[in-house]
């Protein structure tokens, strides 16, 4: 597997990175994700860290991928090691527990690990992959803290390696339509976006790691919040410049001890845009309208799994429903498969522009004050 090319993120720094850039329209994406030539028998060989609820749903979207094979699983219970070894037919050399995990350096056989563990251990696996010489997608919120993103984008630069962001919504097409409308004006400029989600986990274990600070880096936020963040970022294709926010109440106290169980806030965009969002744990919501000069579109459901139902001011969306996980390992898997550097908003890059924004969120909720975002 040919290391990547992608130039130092210090010298990416240097060209401009934290400055405002407008993130790509749908045809650019495209040019990263579809105008790539590669034979159908050449696959990505994944191995999945961390044999949870989502490792479970990816485990089988990739029958239906084209360029991906689950070739190994890291984890550190013994009975999914036998039942999944079964079920998916993963040879025993490629069966990894977190404690020879760093061993998959000896493997020719993994070009790729999948970190699916709570947030606050996602640093650590990506860095040690990235030590093994694997390339690495890491589930969202990509690890607790910003600074932490920029140690793990580091180490995989340092490694030569390619690190991407479990970001499902980018290969979605839906999602591609309000990129194109909002990033190309098609209804003249985006004033007002409203995105919110939220579920009820008040059924909760006590003990599961969600609730647990160390482990999750915050409640709904970290958890949901952060598709409202993306979605305002990459429908205006502009950067937030200040934050205001606040702490709803908790009506759980009992069981939301460490984390938020609600928060609301509002971002400002350079265009002038306002973006608000409420993400909950207490009742489920999931919508995203946005406001233009000319006309709105909107989506609801909008940002789960769907399938979503969208439309505009002019028409409704009709578009295929389609495996967003498989869109997504396939996406990613061919731009690797070609040699290519992956493009910079599915990477670490936008993994640690998400958090810069959610830690400021959490700042104003904290302190009641509007917060600047640096960019
Ligand atoms: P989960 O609790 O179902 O799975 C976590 C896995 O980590 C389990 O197999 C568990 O055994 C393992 N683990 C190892 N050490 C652990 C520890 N100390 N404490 C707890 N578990 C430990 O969680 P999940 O819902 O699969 O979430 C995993 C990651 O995937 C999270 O980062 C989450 O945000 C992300 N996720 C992404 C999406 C998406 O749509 N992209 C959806 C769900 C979850």
């Amino acid at each position: 597997m040919k290391k990547s090319s992608r130039r130092s993120f210090v010298k990416k720094i240097g060209l401009g990175l934290g400055a405002t850039t407008l993130l790509p329209t749908l045809s650019s994406f495209e040019a990263y994700t579809t105008n790539l030539n590669l034979p159908s028998d050449k696959k990505l060989n994944i191995a999945l860290c961390g044999l949870g609820r989502y490792a479970s749903l990816l485990a089988e979207s990739f029958k239906d991928t084209k360029y991906c094979h689950l070739a190994g699983i890291i984890t550190g219970t013994p009975s999914k090691a036998v039942s999944w070894q079964q079920k998916y037919n993963i040879p025993k050399e490629n069966i990894y527990s977190y404690e020879n995990y760093d061993d998959l350096v000896n493997n020719k056989n993994i070009d790729l690990v999948y970190v699916v563990l709570p947030n606050g251990m996602h640093k650590e696996y990506t860095i040690r992959a990235a030590q093994a010489g694997k390339h690495v997608i890491v589930e969202k919120p990509m690890a607790n803290t910003a600074a932490d993103c920029l140690e793990m984008i580091k180490a995989c630069n340092k490694a030569g390696v390619q690190l991407a962001v479990g970001y499902r919504l980018h290969y979605e097409p839906n999602h591609q339509e309000l990129m194109r409308l909002g990033q190309q004006n098609i209804f003249g400029q985006v004033n007002l976006i409203e995105c919110s989600l939220g579920y009820d986990i008040r059924d909760i274990s006590l003990s599961d790691w969600h609730l647990n600070k160390e482990l999750s880096g915050g409640g709904a936020l970290m958890n949901l919040g952060i598709y409202c963040v993306q979605s305002n970022r990459y429908v205006l294709g502009e950067e937030p410049v200040s934050v205001t926010a606040q702490f709803a109440p908790k009506t759980r106290p009992d069981i939301f001890k460490e984390v938020e169980e609600n928060i609301s806030w509002q971002l400002n965009f350079p265009s002038g845009a306002l973006c608000t969002s409420n993400t909950t744990s207490i009742c489920g919501v999931d919508r995203f309208f946005a406001s233009a000069d000319k006309g709105y579109f909107e989506l609801s459901p909008a940002v789960s799994y769907g399938p979503f139902r969208g439309r505009s001011s002019e028409k409704e969306f009709d578009f295929p429903v389609i495996n967003q996980q498989a869109a997504q390992m396939d996406g990613m898997a061919k731009v690797i498969l070609a040699g290519n550097d992956l493009p910079d908003h599915i990477t670490g890059i936008e993994g640690w522009k998400d958090l810069k924004v959610l830690e400021a969120i959490y700042q104003a909720a904290e302190t009641g004050k509007r917060i600047k975002i640096e960019s």
